[in-house]
């Protein structure tokens, strides 16, 4: 019988695994993923950008967690030799509307103590002589990493302290007793149960599913956004110096492709964000019957694609005509040409949307007796890592001690 369980091989099951065997190094504590490798869905899957935490309102649990998860990530890079690289972020403003919301952004970011400086068009060229725009702000804490080598490297120091990590073992099946809890798995088409006292589940695209298991009643569902991306052909690798983005709307945060300089010294630009109709699909055409079904039968789904339909109609578009997407990057990047964008994997965002159709932006978690489960984990996710880790792993034992 083990004290605890993770579910899931991501970065915050990864993170969490390795900050509770730390507070708790007598504890028999097993990690579990499905794959045959960590990190293989969201984790493996996005720009691997260290953010600084500009667009969250101040005081909110996610700027909290990005600026200090920033620091947290370089520092943890640092003392296991994973290269990150600082190059700082541009968010640049092509017409007025978008000076006036850079400036709002340009407030929240001295609100949320970052350092921040504001360019104007002559200071944006001298920046960055491919970009065009009529202002900027520069965000120099910015930076890039690969996320999977940061997952490997905490299930390492997990392992290191003595934490037990298994991979492809897929929890099927979950019974919350009143002293235990018995999880059913599959692991090489063998059924096999594996019991704990405690259990934290960090599912990601999986995590309604897991929360259903365990049998709480929940009003959300995890529906699948996929982004996608290109990469620029390698002659365009010095194309940028740093990260380029455009100003958010407001409305929708996480829509506006970038283009993000890569560890391994590509540029790629995206991502968009499209319906997905498999949740671990990662073809432009995978489908799930499964997956679609449940999307089709919850509520949520309609109210929140009806609520967006445009400008998912314009997403879908740009997706399926790559000439409309090119479009999106040149508005701020007049050099790239339509064969310059070459294919790159996509990304799934696990996406929980309510039933009454609202988008959940924070951070969510559901929890029963003996479990506590990450229900959304939305970007800035990788780079607050370390400070979810801390607030699970803190919130587990406050919950758990008195047991
Ligand atoms: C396109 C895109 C771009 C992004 N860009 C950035 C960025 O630049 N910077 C940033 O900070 N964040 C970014 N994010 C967000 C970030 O990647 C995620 O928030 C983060 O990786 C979530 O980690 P996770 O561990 O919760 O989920 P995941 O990485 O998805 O891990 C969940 C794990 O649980 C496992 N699992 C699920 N069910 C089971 C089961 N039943 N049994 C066993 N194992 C199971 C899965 O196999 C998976 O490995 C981006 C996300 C996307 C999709």
């Amino acid at each position: 019988m083990y004290d605890y369980i993770i579910v899931g091989g991501g970065i915050i099951g990864a993170s969490t695994a390795w900050q509770l065997k730390k507070k708790l190094p007598d504890k028999r504590i097993l990690l579990v993923e499905k794959e045959s490798e960590y990190a293989l869905h969201q984790t493996g899957h996005n720009s691997g950008v260290i953010h600084a935490g500009v667009y969250y309102a101040p005081g909110s649990l996610k700027a909290d967690f990005c600026v200090r998860g920033a620091v947290a990530t370089k520092q943890f890079c640092t003392q296991h030799e994973i290269p990150f690289e600082e190059c700082g972020k541009l968010i640049v403003a092509t017409n007025s509307l978008e000076v006036t919301r850079l400036d709002a952004l340009y407030q929240r970011c001295q609100q949320n103590g970052i350092d921040v400086e504001r360019l104007d068009e002559v200071q944006l060229k001298l920046a960055e002589p491919n970009i065009r725009g009529l202002a900027a702000i520069r965000v120099q804490q910015t930076a890039i990493v690969d996320y999977k080598r940061v997952t490997q490297a905490m299930v390492a120091e997990f392992i290191s302290l003595g934490g037990e990590a298994r991979l492809g073992i897929e929890v099927i099946g979950i019974s919350e007793l009143d002293d235990e809890v018995q999880l059913t798995c599959v692991s090489d088409e063998q059924t096999l149960q594996i019991n704990c006292q405690y259990l934290i589940t960090c599912a990601g695209l999986m995590a309604d599913r897991i929360t259903k298991m365990l049998g709480i009643a929940t009003d959300f569902q995890i529906i699948p956004y996929r982004g996608e991306y290109f990469r620029l052909a390698s002659r365009h690798n010095g194309i940028v110096n740093h990260l380029i983005y455009p100003v958010p709307d407001p409305q929708l945060p996480f829509l506006g492709v970038h283009l993000t300089r890569m560890v391994d010294g590509s540029v790629t630009v995206g991502p968009n964000a499209v319906q997905g109709w498999k949740r671990e699909g990662y073809g432009r055409f995978n489908f799930s019957l499964k997956d679609t079904l449940q999307m089709l039968r919850f509520a949520g789904f309609w109210k929140v694609t009806w609520a967006n339909l445009s400008t998912g109609i314009k997403e879908w578009l740009n997706s399926l005509w790559k000439p409309g997407y090119l479009k999106l990057v040149n508005k701020y990047c007049p050099e790239i040409r339509l064969d310059d964008l070459e294919s790159y994997p996509a990304g799934i965002r696990a996406q929980a949307v309510t039933k009454d159709g609202q988008l959940v932006h924070d951070f969510l978690f559901s929890e029963s007796a003996r479990s506590l489960n990450v229900c959304n984990a939305p970007s800035p996710a990788a780079t607050s890592a370390i400070p979810i880790g801390e607030y699970i792993c803190s919130e587990a034992l406050q919950k758990f001690a008195d047991d």
